[in-house]
């Protein structure tokens, strides 16, 4: 068994701008070796149990220098492993990824190299700015800007340059006077138009141009550091026209998502779309029910019932999970009639091979309740297995229709640990807007806060500092009780609605 290391690019920030291959190796991945410029977030790709061994790089605050990376990678990949260099950008574009599969080649180890999407090229196009256009530049050069252009052993050949139509300077912000003026002195005119470009591709992107002549004074002025790149040449002129990223309805934007783990993904990522700094943090988390053996028993003898009905998708994975458990599977159903509250229950139990007969539109008891309303369900058994804490109008109803239901706990919510520290130090570094998608999320949310912290949301979103966004009028009324000013409320009550109706307040805020 011989081990291998994958050389991978992670690209320029943007987590969407991993490759396919990427992800594929991260997904198999028994170690990743990662530094400052590959987004965290990447890491979740990798299986829960693989290591993840961090070796910095941040400026000047090298955590492990070069010699003792390599010889990492040699170790790991000599004892077998498979290991993941995840490097931002491409790993051989000034990612000394090429000396990091010198010292494996030199050993004799295996390697492969996943290129990724620099940021030399990335942060200019989230800028709107091509680095090449047959109207301005045929070609482009990636130079280091880390060399100091001063020192007579700097092998920048900035004459070479100075002649050349597009220049992107990376690692140059430190240098980016000394840059500017060594242009200007072999013959570039002063008036060639450049920018600067920070954490581009992120929701963090801050973008200053200006000319050779007084870039370095501008950027230093709006406080741009390291990581940024600087490119110069007439192609900067065409981001004032395609500048589309800066320009998406919601960039920028600090924007709080509550949902559990496994939910929030369709929320954040149309947030993300819209160029959101999405800030996740699950206010509730789903366990094993208290007491399972109620859930067994009824799994078990899920041929004794007519009807089986379903109010949640989680309730459904709590179901199959106590199913599995008994070496069984969706067959168990035979001959029960299924009926879902709402399309995503529906659509959780479609996933596993199953139709509901009936699904309710409104995503409530009522609505089901009315779905149910054209058959007879008198002395017929229905089992509803859910959430532990739940609404009683539903098994009372169809008690009084003659129903004899069993109500089973398959499920309960809990609060995740550190959740409370998490959002006090959200709320500390400033959010723009918080979403609730059910009132579950506002009662969830105020209960993991401190008095003086419930205060602060209270009193920001009154100023309209801070925009709280409510899928519907049930949530928006728990967040009123709350004492939370609400300002968004789509007219439908979707995810995706919550979210245009998002992007328009912005819009309309200007
Ligand atoms: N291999 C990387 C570059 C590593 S050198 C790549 O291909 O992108 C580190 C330099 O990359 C930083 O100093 C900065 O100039 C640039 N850089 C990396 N990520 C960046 C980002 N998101 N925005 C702007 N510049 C970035």
């Amino acid at each position: 068994m011989s081990g291998i290391v994958y050389l991978v690019g992670a690209g320029p920030g943007d987590p969407e701008l991993l490759t396919v291959k990427g992800a594929r190796c991260l997904a198999q991945a028994q170690v990743v070796v990662y530094d400052f410029l590959a987004n965290p977030e990447l890491l979740s790709l990798a299986p829960p149990q693989a290591e993840m061994i961090y070796v910095g790089k941040k400026g000047g605050d090298h955590s492990m220098g070069q010699e003792d990376i390599n010889r990492l990678l040699c170790d790991l990949a000599a004892q077998g492993r498979t290991v993941v260099r995840l490097k931002g950008g491409d790993p051989f574009v000034f990612g000394r990824g090429g000396e990091e599969a010198s010292a494996l080649a030199a050993r004799g180890l295996r390697f492969q190299v996943v290129p990724g999407v620099t940021s030399a090229v990335a942060a200019p196009a989230y800028a709107g700015i091509p680095v090449t256009d047959r109207r301005h530049s045929t070609e482009v050069a990636f130079v280091t800007g880390h060399e100091d252009p001063d020192k007579p052993q700097s092998t920048v050949d900035f004459s070479a340059l100075a002649r050349m139509g597009s220049l992107v300077f990376l690692m140059g912000v430190k240098n980016l006077p000394l840059i500017c003026s060594r242009l200007v002195e072999e013959g570039k005119d002063p008036q060639t138009p450049a920018a600067v470009v920070r954490w581009g591709t992120t929701a963090r992107q801050r973008t200053v141009t200006g000319t050779l002549a007084d870039l370095p004074e501008r950027a230093a002025a709006a406080g741009i550091k390291p990581p940024a790149v600087t490119i110069v040449g007439k192609v900067v002129e065409l981001r004032r026209e395609l500048n589309w990223f800066e320009r998406l309805p919601l960039f920028g934007r600090r924007i709080l998502v509550t949902r559990t783990r496994s939910q929030a993904g369709r929320l954040s990522g149309a947030l993300h779309r819209l160029g959101a700094a999405v800030v996740e943090i699950p206010t509730i988390a789903l366990a094993p029910p208290e007491d399972p053996a109620p859930l067994q028993q009824a799994a078990r003898r899920l041929g004794s019932y007519d009807w089986c009905l379903f109010t949640s998708a989680n309730g459904v994975e709590a179901f199959f999970q106590a199913l599995y458990q008994m070496n069984q599977d969706a067959r168990a159903f035979h001959g029960v009639r299924l009926a879902a509250i709402g399309p995503a229950t529906a659509q959780a139990l479609q996933e596993r091979g199953l139709r509901p007969e009936v699904t309710a539109k409104s995503f409530a008891a009522e609505g089901l309740l009315a779905a149910l309303k054209g058959y007879d369900l008198d002395g017929r058994r229905v089992l509803l297995p859910r959430a532990a804490q739940a609404r009683e109008v539903l098994p009372q109803t169809l008690a009084q229709w003659g129903a004899r239901v069993e109500v089973v706990p398959a499920y309960q919510t809990v609060q995740p640990e550190g959740a409370g520290e998490k959002l006090v130090q959200a709320l500390d570094q400033g959010l723009d807007a918080i979403t609730f998608t059910a009132s579950s999320t506002v009662a969830n949310l105020m209960a993991l806060l401190p008095q003086n912290r419930r205060d602060q949301l209270v009193h920001l979103s009154a100023r309209g500092e801070l925009t709280v966004a409510a899928i519907g009028p049930i949530t928006a009324d728990a967040a009123r009780r709350a004492g939370l000013t609400v300002q968004v409320e789509p007219e439908r009550y979707t995810i995706d609605d919550l979210v245009e109706a998002l992007a328009r307040h912005y819009q309309e805020e200007g």
